[in-house]
């Protein structure tokens, strides 16, 4: 079983050294780490087009051996998969990633595009997230990865799919399947002037909080301390609304 392991937090994030030392565990897994050499967090699914990507061996702060990538979480798991890691790979996992990744998120999260890149490319996925931002406390969740992943090798995933896990920041009490749930972003455009006198702007703003009381939802069982387990599909199509549309009686052709 090779496993390739990448993360959006940057190769020497703290997180990745505990998903891959729980997957090591795993009897006859093989596990190769190419990650990004920066943190790509909230990058979404970027594609490398017009610039060079660097990839190399690195040595990561307990002594694992990876490889840096130059450029997004998804141009480092399409880098491996198409020919720079020459073992043929088994199935991706990314993570374990520094704060969670639920509803609107996953269109903004490395973590789980780098997941949806490698199930671009056809091969079973997983990206796991950490219910928290300032203490990492991974062992809970690179536990149930180690659990997990053989688990996924047993059956098939659907094509274009993949399964986004979130790990509540205490002990989890169970694991469920959930829908993606809504997520309320309390954003703020914070202006500010450079010495030349000219605006620049940041997003600012509290973390984003969510519809927890919506049953069934990953915020739902995060919020009441479960591993939340949401199968995502990459085709976005909004099926229901297709006849509505065609109601709209465009001059189509
Ligand atoms: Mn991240």
């Amino acid at each position: 079983m090779h496993i390739l392991v990448t993360n959006d937090d940057g190769i020497r994030a703290p997180g990745i050294a505990a998903l891959y030392r729980a997957l090591r565990a795993i009897p006859n897994a093989e596990i190769t780490i190419v990650a990004p050499e920066q943190n790509q967090s909230a990058v979404g699914h970027r594609k490398t087009l017009r610039d060079p990507l660097r990839i190399g061996p690195v040595t990561l702060p307990d002594g694992t051996m990876g490889h840096a990538c130059s450029g997004s979480p998804a141009d480092a798991v399409a880098v491996a998969l198409m020919g720079y890691i020459k073992t043929p790979v088994d199935i991706v996992v990314s993570g374990i990633n520094q704060g969670p990744n639920m509803g609107q998120d996953v269109t903004y999260s490395g973590t789980v595009t780098a997941a949806m890149e490698a199930s671009i490319f056809g091969l079973p996925a997983v990206a796991i997230s950490l219910d928290s931002h300032s203490e990492p406390a991974f062992s809970h969740a690179a536990a149930f990865a180690a659990h997990f992943v053989p688990r996924v090798l047993e059956h098939e995933l659907p094509e274009l799919t993949l399964l986004n896990v979130n790990v509540p920041m205490g002990p989890p009490e169970g694991v469920v399947i959930t829908r993606q749930g809504r997520r309320r972003y309390h954003d703020e455009l914070i202006e500010r002037e450079d010495p030349n006198g000219r605006p620049y702007y940041w997003i600012g703003g509290e973390k984003p909080t969510g519809d927890i009381e919506e049953v069934g939802t990953d915020v739902w069982a995060v919020a009441n301390g479960k591993i939340s387990i949401t199968p995502i599909e990459l085709d976005m199509t909004h099926h229901g609304m297709m006849k509505a549309l065609e109601d709209w009686e465009l001059p189509l052709a």
